[in-house]
């Protein structure tokens, strides 16, 4: 372990152009449930659906009050916090070891440990839409309501307002993949982070940095369909970045 470290270390420290992709493993390390795993959220039921329908856009269309009397996925600032993968990420990216950091995460705390280049593949509840007139809400405007279990309205028309949650039939922010691809072309190494990359497009975007030439090191607990090129692989994600938490 100590030489594969050292070997990392190396890696970051010599690379020209890093990048991150994180993915659930890291938002668990701060005590958020993991909603894909089998044991996670997916396994319960509400109201006789999977958690995998109740964030489908038609069901929430239908039925928004299942999404936000889940009490889940929009959570009231510091109710979670930054753990040591996001304060060191940010870190590097203070000492100039790290580019963009792609998250599948919706937690928004890589921005909250301080990260400034943070792209979020599935949005965020940063902003939030009225689903019928378009008006943008900061997430301070729906945030009480919807902690308490019940769905924002636009003080305007009355409308469902929506997070800009990237909800399952709906598409990724085009921006967000346009820097994806970019990133990926001209980086020379990606960490890839918590995630066990089976969730598209973002599952792809490792796959599109190593056939670019750059370096990849994959740290997740499960098994990825990339391992096989991964420069280093690491399983214990914390442990990862407790040393890299003393040494950078
Ligand atoms: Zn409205």
């Amino acid at each position: 372990m100590q030489e594969k470290l050292d070997q990392l270390l190396a890696l970051l420290k010599g690379a020209r152009h890093a990048i991150a992709l994180t993915g659930a493993g890291v938002s668990t390390l701060s005590g958020i449930p993991d909603f894909r795993s089998a044991n996670g959220l997916y396994s319960q039921d509400w109201h006789g659906m999977s958690v995998e329908e109740i964030l489908s856009i038609d069901v929430f269309r239908a039925h928004p009050e299942y999404f936000y009397g889940m009490k889940i996925f929009v959570q009231p600032e510091g109710k979670y916090q930054p753990n040591v993968v996001h304060t060191v990420l940010a870190r590097m990216e203070e000492k100039h070891l790290m580019g963009t950091v792609f998250t599948q995460n919706i937690d928004r705390l890589h921005t909250l440990a301080g990260s400034k280049d943070v792209v979020e593949l599935h949005g965020s509840a940063s902003t939030n839409h009225c689903l019928k007139c378009g008006a943008a809400y900061p997430f301070a405007q729906i945030v009480e309501t919807a902690c308490q279990g019940n769905v924002p309205r636009c003080p305007k028309c009355g409308g469902v307002i929506k997070p800009d949650i990237v909800f399952y039939g709906e598409n990724l922010d085009e921006n967000a993949l346009d820097r994806a691809d970019e990133e990926t072309r001209r980086c020379d190494l990606m960490l890839v982070l918590g995630t066990s990359l089976v969730v598209q497009p973002a599952a792809s975007l490792p796959f599109m940095a190593a056939r670019h030439g750059a370096k990849l090191v994959i740290v997740n607990a499960q098994p990825t369909p990339l391992d096989s090129y991964a420069a280093l692989r690491f399983t214990d994600l914390k442990a990862v970045f407790e040393f890299l938490d003393k040494n950078i």
